[in-house]
């Protein structure tokens, strides 16, 4: 790889993926939470539209910029090929990730409207002084790798106002991408497709795409991975016959189970592609969103990466991203994409959205169009409560679906309460009389019958209060 990237100030290598730019550590960052435009952009358009291999900056570029800063960015790819589909956008989108990840002092994260990229000072102290290297690596590392990219150009968009204008665009693309799935159902195909891009950081998670279920980085929906897996069948996106559907409510199917326990090398043995409990998907670390189950209401909470604060069970983003990235299947914690929220498969076994019951303001405005109209006041946002407490007021008073359920448990807690108490008050003790038993300790010997013994106490409606138990083998027996 090295002879292609020769003259660059850096190097580039899959080594590098994977690589960690800590604030004290970084140059300048673009995107992330401090910043509102970012965006990342794949077009294909006709061949004497894209000028290959040329790299444009439109605003300052990276010795312009003030060290330490954090600032707007949108990359536009553009590219041509005759085999090339509208199709395809999607899937080499998502690459620029990966890629990108292959820069030595370059780290990428997430997608689409949310990137977040660091320089690492020692990259930029080493001659990383252009965004022109980064876009040179990109074009000469997507070329080799997909060889049906004749032509590609690159833009870095720095201007802020630029940056603003071009992102509403951007936003509209990705909206007219996820719609043309919209519509198709599980139950009329007979392939879902697979994705094992994000098993370099973690390597079980297997991405299950289906019609009704877009990747849970938001980028790749059915249509996207099966172009993908058609045009590169040796490449991260694969077909998965669906086999036998063995559970139509919590999404099951034989054929995905057999293509995820092979693919996850025997770690993950079962799915369930419309629940969060038993055997949820498994989360990588790049979910636009993390469903969490909210035990005290029995209500699941949503919360978007965007958001700053901290979610109604007292935790942020980034603590619950710990617990549910990774690749492994947690139960109660699951990434999702927020185009899943308008499937009709959205938690189809766990109640959908009846069982919804917190979200960010920003969040719940951005799908609004696919909450249940009767649903839309009842489900709390930061605005309506921030603690647990507050969230139960909340959900009884706006008589949410869980309001039942909530009220069953607040019944039984109070009743066990008052059954802590009634045994608290002091009684005379009751003592039940147990027999004194010898328990059979002698070893059966072949060819003698095994030695009788042994006790069955059958206790009907009794309350039994032990503080200890003490098994003791007599001396000599
Ligand atoms: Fe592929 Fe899933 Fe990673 Fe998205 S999150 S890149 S679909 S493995
Ligand atoms: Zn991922």
């Amino acid at each position: 790889m090295s002879s292609a990237f020769a003259g660059f100030p850096i190097e580039i290598s899959p080594a590098f993926e994977g690589q960690r730019i800590r604030r004290d550590d970084m140059y300048l960052e673009f995107g992330g939470p401090k910043v509102e435009h970012k965006f990342e952009l794949v077009r294909v358009r006709s061949m004497d539209e894209v000028e290959d291999e040329k790299v444009q900056i439109i605003g300052p570029d990276l010795k312009d910029l003030k060290e330490g800063g954090s600032y707007p960015l949108g990359i536009l790819i553009e590219i041509a090929g005759p085999k090339l589909e509208t199709d395809l956008e999607g899937v080499v989108e998502r690459r620029i990730h990966m890629y990108t990840n292959y820069i030595e002092g370059i780290m990428h994260l997430n997608q689409r409207y949310d990137i977040w990229i660091r320089i690492a000072k020692k990259s930029v102290k080493k001659g990383l002084d252009s965004l022109k290297w980064w876009g040179m690596a990109l074009i000469k590392l997507f070329k080799a790798e997909m060889p049906y990219i004749e032509k590609m150009q690159v833009t870095f968009i720095t201007d802020p106002d630029e940056v603003a204008k071009k992102f509403e665009e951007a936003m509209q693309v990705y909206e007219a991408r996820d719609a043309r799935v919209r519509g198709l159902k599980d139950e009329e195909v007979d392939m879902f497709y697979g994705c094992v891009l994000c098993q370099s950081f973690a390597p079980t998670h297997v991405c299950v795409i289906t019609p009704e279920r877009i990747s849970l980085c938001g980028s790749l929906t059915w249509l996207d991975a099966r172009a993908s897996a058609n045009i590169d069948p040796k490449g991260p996106n694969f077909p998965i016959p669906k086999g036998e559907c063995l559970d139509p409510v919590k999404g099951e199917w034989s054929g995905i189970n057999e293509v995820v326990a092979q693919r996850s090398l025997g770690s993950v043995k079962r799915v369930y592609l419309y629940s969060m409990f038993e055997y949820p998907h498994t989360s990588c670390g790049c979910f636009e969103c993390i469903a969490f189950y909210i035990p005290e209401v029995d209500g699941i909470g949503i919360v978007h990466r965007g958001f700053r604060g901290e979610a109604v069970n007292g935790l942020p983003f980034s603590s619950m991203a710990a617990q549910t990235g990774g690749g492994i299947q947690t139960e109660g914690f699951l990434g999702i994409g927020i185009e899943y929220m308008r499937s009709r498969k959205f938690f189809y076994a766990d109640g959908g959205w009846n069982r919804v019951v917190w979200m960010p303001e920003e969040l719940k405005m951005r799908v609004k169009d696919a909450i249940p109209e009767e649903l839309v006041d009842k489900i709390a946002t930061e605005k309506d409560a921030t603690n647990i407490e507050e969230l139960k007021k909340f959900l009884l008073e706006k008589n949410h679906p869980v309001a039942e359920k909530i009220r069953e448990m607040e019944a039984a807690a109070a009743e066990e309460a008052a059954a802590e108490e009634a045994a608290a008050v002091p009684e005379q003790p009751t003592t039940i009389g147990i027999p004194q038993v010898s328990l059979p300790t002698a070893l059966p010997v072949a060819g003698q019958a095994v030695p009788a013994g042994g006790i069955k106490i059958i206790l009907k409606g009794a309350k039994i209060h032990i503080n200890k138990v003490i098994i003791k083998k007599t001396e000599g027996k």
